[in-house]
């Protein structure tokens, strides 16, 4: 079975709930709406494996759940189950990375890929699953999994992603997705592929990506109507949930909410908005502390981050199954972290439009540890930014790993880049 120490951080974090859920802080409610949410898929999981005989889907990035709910499995995102674990228990984080690092996993690796690496080795990825894999984005995750495969001995399906962006790529691996990971999910369920169940899942999950595109339009008024903390909950429910009604009815709650606080006369959160950003790249997962710190110390907001603001495009089109699978896999090359194929030039044109969009005044760029992809880009990006008079700046960090540069650090690199764009 496993998941254990997965489980027990879930297990605290539903004991806080009443707490939280009780609290007169500003965001109490939609903060604990999206606390049960990031729980849920660990908890159905483990159902699925103790009571159920239902596989668990562990899915890497280029791929969104839809298709594991249709094969009635629980989906479990690999993208998200590190960002998970660093934000609620770093212990049990560093005790992964340790054990990959032991194992000789060099450090140069992207931390999300040593974190899952270490879990494998340490017995915590559920024993009843499967990985499926695509190519994108980065040399870390195509060494990662082929070796978790190894060392587990779970049923793998590895799907190659385009080169290119856009509706023709989603086409070619759309045609992966028919060929390749039906087929697999087949063979290791033992179910036929239903058409229709498939459907109703991707229908489901257009509810709720209507939902996230509202909720990101939100986003652009100003001043921000939530605080930078809450401003990816509903991406990485997507990601995590997308097709299952529970993720529909959280983003319902959660618009709700901003809808409340946007009308006239209504109170959007308690500090004066100067400064509003857009984040390059990732953001530290274990660093709760920092947005409420920046809001009230600067009044800085995030308003926008790479991953959750710029891969919004359509619902997916249901009106025949190629279009919907097509559709689908658009969603898992271009919303996942398989967006980081992009050449430097999708990038930059990707973030000036957020950056207008959002009517940000500044760019602040990870430079992620073990991130080749974005560390390569960030002189091109310096340059094209500068050149324009838009004010860019670098913060060294490790999305998952507090170890490497913690949060008072981080802190301190945010504190000298407010002051030099108010100098
Ligand atoms: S952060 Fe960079 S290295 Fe890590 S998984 Fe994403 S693209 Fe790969």
């Amino acid at each position: 079975m496993s998941l254990t120490r997965t489980l027990t951080t879930v297990q605290n974090l539903r004991g806080w709930l009443p707490l939280l859920e009780a609290s007169r802080e500003e965001f109490a409610a939609v903060n604990a709406a999206t606390v049960r949410e990031l729980v849920a898929p660990f908890e159905a999981a483990a159902k699925a494996l103790d009571e159920e005989a239902k596989m668990v889907g562990l899915l890497e990035f280029g791929l969104v759940p839809q298709l594991v709910y249709a094969f009635d499995c629980e989906p479990i995102s690999l993208e998200n189950f590190p960002v998970f674990m660093s934000r609620f228990d770093m212990a049990a984080t560093i005790s992964f990375l340790d054990a990959a690092h032991e194992a000789g996993v060099p450090s140069s690796v992207c931390s999300t890929d040593r974190f899952i690496l270490g879990a494998a080795l340490k017995n915590e990825i559920p024993d009843r699953a499967f990985f499926i894999s695509s190519s994108a984005p980065c040399d870390g995750t195509r060494i990662a999994y082929p070796i978790a495969e190894r060392l587990l001995g779970l049923p793998a399906c590895f799907v190659e992603a385009p080169y290119e962006t856009g509706p023709e790529a989603a086409r070619w691996y759309g045609g992966q997705i028919r060929e390749v990971v039906i087929p697999f999910l087949e063979k290791t369920t033992g179910r036929p592929f239903d058409h229709d169940r498939f459907l109703a899942v991707i229908e489901e999950s257009n509810r709720a990506y209507e939902l996230l595109l509202d909720i990101n339009d939100m986003y652009a008024t100003s001043p921000s109507p939530h605080t930078s903390s809450l401003r990816g909950m509903p991406y990485f429910g997507y990601v995590t949930s997308a097709g299952h009604p529970r993720l529909t009815a959280m983003l319902e709650l959660f618009h709700d909410d901003l809808a409340r606080r946007m009308a006239p006369g209504a109170v959007r959160n308690q500090y004066e908005e100067k400064h509003r950003i857009f984040w390059l790249h990732v953001t530290p997962s274990y660093a709760d502390t920092l947005w409420p710190w920046l809001e009230k110390t600067f009044g800085a907001t995030i308003v926008a981050t790479t991953l959750t603001a710029t891969p919004l495009f359509e619902p997916i089109d249901t009106g025949d199954f190629d279009s919907a699978v097509e559709g689908y896999a658009r969603q898992g090359l271009e919303m996942t972290m398989s967006m980081m194929r992009y050449t430097t030039s999708q990038l930059i044109d990707q973030t000036m439009d957020a950056f207008l969009r959002f009517r940000c005044d500044c760019i602040i760029m990870t430079q992620h540890v073990g991130c080749n992809s974005i560390t390569a880009a960030s002189g091109m990006i310096r340059d094209y930014f500068r050149s324009r008079d838009i004010p860019i700046f670098f913060i060294e960090l490790d999305y998952n790993d507090s170890r490497i540069v913690p949060v008072e650090a981080i802190k301190r690199q945010l504190e000298e880049i407010i002051m030099a764009l108010e100098s």
